[in-house]
């Protein structure tokens, strides 16, 4: 098994070093590289970089990105520059310890095709990150089905295959393993430790929660209804239409019943408002339909994913 650490790095100069020498440690005995992904960092953690990567030729590779593209991007470069057949994601600020790696990796030798961190005893500030974050893991586990307690933990890892046709945008990178839930990945879930920040400083406040949460929106969308996105805006349609017929129905009764203007009232507004709004609904699923057909067909995109295929010769 070949094993791809990918860590991105913006301004922790003086996390490379202790974060190198720990991951060595960790990995020592196995098959492994290390990629570190430089995100436009200003405080000379390229140097650093380029310094472990002179000294452990066997093993280091440096990506230095042109500016500071955010941590998702830094990964997906980091990924795309790898190797190995598991890939384990992990913050290059010391707060994750490379000490859990092995076990992870038997997790993943064991059948698992994700295995997710969870940091137990978090040491994070917690009104502004913990309580947030617990939150959105609740939210996260209920709408897409896969529950986890920490999807922010960048400590994971992956079989390459399951990351593959996933393209990681905005602040995606924590979805991983919904997505990977959703094409029918084996996920494990082990406690690992964590340490308070001792170098550099956190570069995200509560903002991100916002941003985690607007994510949520396009990954349940991809997910459950990339294939099919006519049974979510025909559905929808299909109840507006619904909703519209019957406040018709109770304006008609009205009127027939009671004698009652069907125009003097509001009601009749919202029927024809409902009316339109179904409709609309329903032409937005079939030009989604057809976005999906382009997307599919013009890359050649398998619709499904294969675990494993058993006996029968290929023939080519
Ligand atoms: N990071 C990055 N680009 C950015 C912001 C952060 O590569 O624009 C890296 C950062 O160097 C660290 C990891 O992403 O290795 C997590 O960042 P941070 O520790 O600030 O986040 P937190 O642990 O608070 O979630
Ligand atoms: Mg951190």
């Amino acid at each position: 098994m070949h094993v791809s650490i990918v860590a991105p790095v913006y301004n922790e100069r003086e996390n490379i070093e202790p974060l190198h020498r720990g991951l060595r440690e960790a990995l020592n005995g196995l098959l492994y590289e290390l990629i570190f992904v430089d995100d436009g960092s200003t405080d000379g953690s390229i140097e650093a970089l380029i310094q472990i990567a002179e000294q452990d030729t066997d093993h280091v590779r440096v990506v230095e990105l042109r500016r500071n593209f955010g941590q998702t991007a830094a990964i997906a470069a980091g990924i795309d520059h790898s190797l190995g057949d598991v890939i384990v994601l992990i913050d290059a600020d010391l707060q994750n310890d490379p000490a859990d790696i092995p076990m992870m990796l038997e997790k993943i030798e064991e059948g698992f095709d994700v295995v997710s961190g969870w940091r137990v005893n978090r040491q994070d500030s917690f009104l502004t990150r913990t309580i947030p974050s617990r939150i959105a893991n609740w939210l996260i586990s209920k709408v897409t089905g896969v529950p986890l307690h920490d999807y922010g933990c960048t400590l994971k890892a992956y079989r390459r295959e399951v990351l593959e046709g996933f393209h990681l945008y905005g602040e995606m990178h924590r979805f991983i393993p919904a997505y990977a839930g959703g094409v029918g990945a084996k996920i494990a879930e082990v406690p690992v430790r964590h340490h308070p920040r001792r170098f550099g400083k956190a570069k995200y406040g509560l903002e991100r929660t916002l941003k985690v949460i607007l994510d949520l929106f396009t990954v349940k969308y991809l997910v459950s209804y990339s294939l099919n996105p006519i049974y979510l805006f025909g559905g929808t349609g299909l109840a507006l239409f619904l909703s519209s017929l019957l406040v018709l129905g109770y304006l008609i009764v009205r009127r027939l019943l009671f004698d009652e203007h069907m125009i003097r009232s509001p009601l009749l507004l919202m029927s024809v408002m409902l009316f339109i709004l179904g409709f609309q609904s329903i032409l937005m699923g079939l030009i989604a339909e057809l976005l999906v057909r382009t997307y599919y067909e013009s890359q050649a995109k398998p619709t499904y994913n294969v675990r494993r295929i058993i006996g029968g010769d290929r023939k080519e």
